[in-house]
Parts: C-alpha cells; structure tokens; sequence
C-alpha cells in the first residue's frame, strides 16, 4: 500500500485548554509547515534539527494567527513513520481551528478518525493489535486496565500471537516435506508426534482464549446492577461505594426515580454500576419508566447484587427476585446487620452459594471490602496473577482465536482419523491465518475501517 497525500487534524481535545495541538502527517508536511510558519530567529525549520522545538508565529497574509511551538519529526522515526509537523499553539477552539483551517488550504487534508494510528500500521510501525490498544489505552478506566492496554500497545500480545504462529508453521513445515518427498530419506513425521504438536499448540491457544472474559471486563468493564425493594439500602450501599454521596438517599420509598450510573474502580475492575429504581409494580409513572429500565438493565447485568433488609422478614418479593438470580452471576447482600435480625437466611442459601452471601451494613460502611473481594474473586476467577498475564480484550481478537481453535480441532480429528496429509494441511493452513488476524497479517480493508472509525480524529 502506497500513502501519498498529507493529512492534518487537531490532536488535543476540544474545549479550552493551556495548549492546542495541530498534527500533520506526510510528504508536504514540511513544506506547508515552512509556508505558514515564521519563526523568531528567521531561520527555516529545516536549519534547525529535527525534534526541535521553534519558536515563532503563524502566518496568514503576513498578519499573525496564533504565537507558537513547531516541532519537526522526520520520517522513519515518528508516530506515522512519516515527516511528522506538530504545531503547538494556543489552546481554546479559535487557534487550533484557523491554524488547521490554514493547512488544509495549503494542501493537507483532514485527517479520519484514527489515520495517525492506521498510517503507524499501514506502514509497518505497529500491528494491528497495537493499533487498537492505542484506543484502549486512551479509554482505559482503571490502572489495571491501563496496564493492560499499555502492555498490548508495546507488542506483548503481538509477540504471543507471534510464537503461535510460529509453531503453526513448524507444523506445517513438518507436513509439507512429508508431502514433497514422500519416498525420500527424509525423517518424516508419524501422526502421533503430528497429534502431540497439535494438542500442544491447541492448548496454547485455548490458554490465551480463556482470558477473553476477564478481558472483555477489564476493557469495557462489569455492568453490575443493584436490586431490591425499596427502602432496603440500595442507593445508601451504592454511595458506600462510591464514597460519596451522589445517589439521593431518603425514606420515603421509591425516590430512586430514575436509573443511576456510574464507574467505580474495585480492586482493578472497572464496575460499571447501576442502581434502578426497585424491580417491583407500580402504578407511579416517573417511576415506571425507571422500573422499565430497571429490568432492561437487570437483563443485561453480568453481575447482579441483591440488596435484602435485616431488620425485615423475608417477603415474597425478595423470594421473587432471588428466584430471578437463581442462575445468573449473583451476590446477596443482607444490609442494616447493625440492626437486630428478622431474616431467615436458610431461606436464601437455597437460591445461592453461602459464600456469595454478605452481611453488611451500608450506613455503617461494614462488609463493603468483603463485596469488594467477593467481586475480584469472582472477575480473576480465584487467580490474581492473571493482572500480569497477557490478555485478551477485544471481541475481534477473541472471534479470531475462536476460528483457529475450530480449525485446529479439524486438523486434530483429520489426524486422529489418519486422514491423507495434504487434507490436515489445509486446517493448519487456517489455524495460521486466524492467527494472523489478531496482529493484522491477515486482513481485510473493511475491518481497517471498521476498526479505526471507532478511533478520536486527530490519533
Ligand atoms: P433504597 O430505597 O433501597 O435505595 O434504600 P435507601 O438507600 O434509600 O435507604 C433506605 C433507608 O434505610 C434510609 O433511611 C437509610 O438511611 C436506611 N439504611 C440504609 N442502609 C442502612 C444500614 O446499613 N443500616 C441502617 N440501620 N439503616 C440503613
Ligand atoms: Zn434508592
């Protein structure tokens, strides 16, 4: 692929700020920059180093723009691995809008969504899991998830993927002279060593597959969802959380009108938590609607928690909702313990694990760690070493692990069956394409722009 025009963007943030950033990317960089820019010293950009920073303004019909940095990166060494111009001027929206305004008349053209970055891989700076971790690593809402992306961003799914294909083509290698010289001197492989390989390398990918959960929530987060009936604490136990007093707490039952969301950072996870307004009839109409919702949101939780009320007997409502969460990734909270008990809790360990059960006290701010655990436990599954492995957090790199372990199930029955081995290559074929998908090897210019739609413009 072949890049031949100049494109240009705002690469800061909307809004004001201390500074604004124009970025221009590719072969005119330079030039244009030179034309629109005048620096203090009265010498060109291109006397000074590159990675300087010039002092000087921007010029329109010899009136100033805006006083400003230019740095000039030049290519192989930059984002892009293009001549790179990065002007830095003022912040707010008038400077950055006319100095871009100016450099689209001298020749650039606004840049897509994400073309910095697709420019990085399309010339082979980054793959394509890099690339995305880029975006991720932007949106990251917790340090671990942070970490995560950051880590993906500096190769190290790259280099997994890497070492997968690379015993892919061993394989492959191995099929192939078996193949070619079937009559030869050569040692060829018996289809026991072929399935031992293969189960091996099966088991690599299934490994690295498995993070997917745990990654999909580190990236997107766990969409949790309080519950109960009114007045049992839901809305005390969320700012409990929260450690501040965002939700309205009162008495009267059912002021929860609407539904509230917001992301909280437990032990690494990021939770996106919502409290709704009590999953029961109403005849209220403002709160229907947050009723309405409320079970919308209950339907799609991956994590529900029932919030029951000590100093209350069980009723047929909270039977009914522990009914519903009977089979759905669940914790109960049995809130007001500082209060002398009413409930029976022989009751609900008949509808879940004794250990997903946790007395607490919202007001008081007692067993709020334990739900925190509980919660980490639940999303590490047991295993927090998992913070430090690579994992898997975008949906398209899961689909493709997903094909290559299809694929390799073929090969592994074609070989158990003794199949001829041109028919088992045809699978290890597949299981090296898959696997290219994730860094990009292998794909499609659809899915480039599917990918980097989702990106900011000026990244
Ligand atoms: P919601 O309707 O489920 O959201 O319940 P709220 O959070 O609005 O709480 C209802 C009432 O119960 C308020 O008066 C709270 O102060 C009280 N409450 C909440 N948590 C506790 C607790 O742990 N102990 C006691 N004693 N009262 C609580
Ligand atoms: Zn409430």
């Amino acid at each position: 692929m072949y890049i031949d025009d100049t494109i240009a963007a705002i690469a800061t943030a909307p809004g004001e700020g201390g500074i604004g950033i124009v970025r221009i990317s590719g072969k005119q960089s330079l030039d244009i920059a030179e034309d629109i820019f005048k620096s203090v010293s009265g010498k060109k950009i291109k006397e000074y180093n590159p990675r300087t920073l010039i002092y000087g303004n921007i010029l329109e019909d010899d009136k100033i723009v805006d006083e400003v940095l230019v740095a000039y990166m030049k290519a192989p060494y930059t984002y892009t691995k293009e001549d790179v111009i990065e002007i830095n001027c003022h912040g707010g929206f008038l400077s950055v809008k006319k100095i871009l305004e100016l450099v689209l008349k001298k020749g650039a053209r606004l840049a897509e969504p994400g073309e910095f970055t697709k420019r990085a891989f399309l010339n082979g700076r980054i793959d394509l899991s890099q690339a995305e971790a880029v975006i991720d690593v932007i949106r990251a809402k917790t340090d671990l998830s942070y970490d995560i992306a950051q880590n993906q961003l500096e190769g190290s799914l790259s280099s997994q993927i890497k070492k997968l294909r690379d015993k892919a083509t061993e394989i492959l290698a191995h099929i192939e002279v078996s193949i070619d010289f079937p009559d030869e001197d050569v040692e060829h492989i018996t289809y026991e060593t072929l399935y031992n390989k293969s189960q091996e390398l099966k088991n690599d990918i299934v490994k690295l597959y498995e993070t997917a959960e745990t990654g999909k929530i580190m990236r997107d987060g766990l969409k949790t969802v309080i519950v109960g009936k009114p007045n049992v604490g839901k809305s005390s136990l969320l700012n409990a959380i929260l450690k501040e007093s965002r939700a309205i707490v009162t008495d009267i039952p059912g002021t929860t009108r609407d539904v509230i969301e917001e992301f909280v950072n437990i032990k690494g996870i990021p939770l996106k938590i919502i409290d709704t307004a009590g999953i029961r009839e109403t005849d209220d109409i403002v709160e229907k609607i947050g009723v309405e919702k409320s079970k919308e949101f209950f339907e799609k939780a991956d994590l529900v928690i029932l919030v029951l009320d000590a100093s209350r007997e069980l009723s047929e409502e909270d039977i009914d909702i522990l009914q519903k969460i009977k089979d759905r990734q669940a914790i109960v909270l049995i809130n007001k313990s500082d209060l002398p008990s009413k409930l029976d809790e022989e009751i609900i360990k008949e509808y879940i694990d004794e250990h997903r059960i946790i007395k607490i006290s919202a007001i008081q701010r007692i067993g709020i760690e334990k739900l925190e655990d509980e919660i980490a436990n639940m999303v590490y599954k047991g295993d927090v070493s998992q913070k430090n492995t690579v994992m898997i957090t975008n949906i398209r790199h899961k689909n493709a692990l997903k094909k290559a372990i299809d694929s390799i199930n073929d090969g592994i029955k074609a070989i158990k069956e003794n199949m001829p081995l041109d028919f088992i290559e045809v699978d290890f074929k597949d299981v090296w394409t898959y696997l290219g998908e994730v860094s990009g090897d292998t794909v499609s210019e659809d899915l480039l722009d599917t990918i980097f739609r989702d990106f900011c413009i000026g990244k």
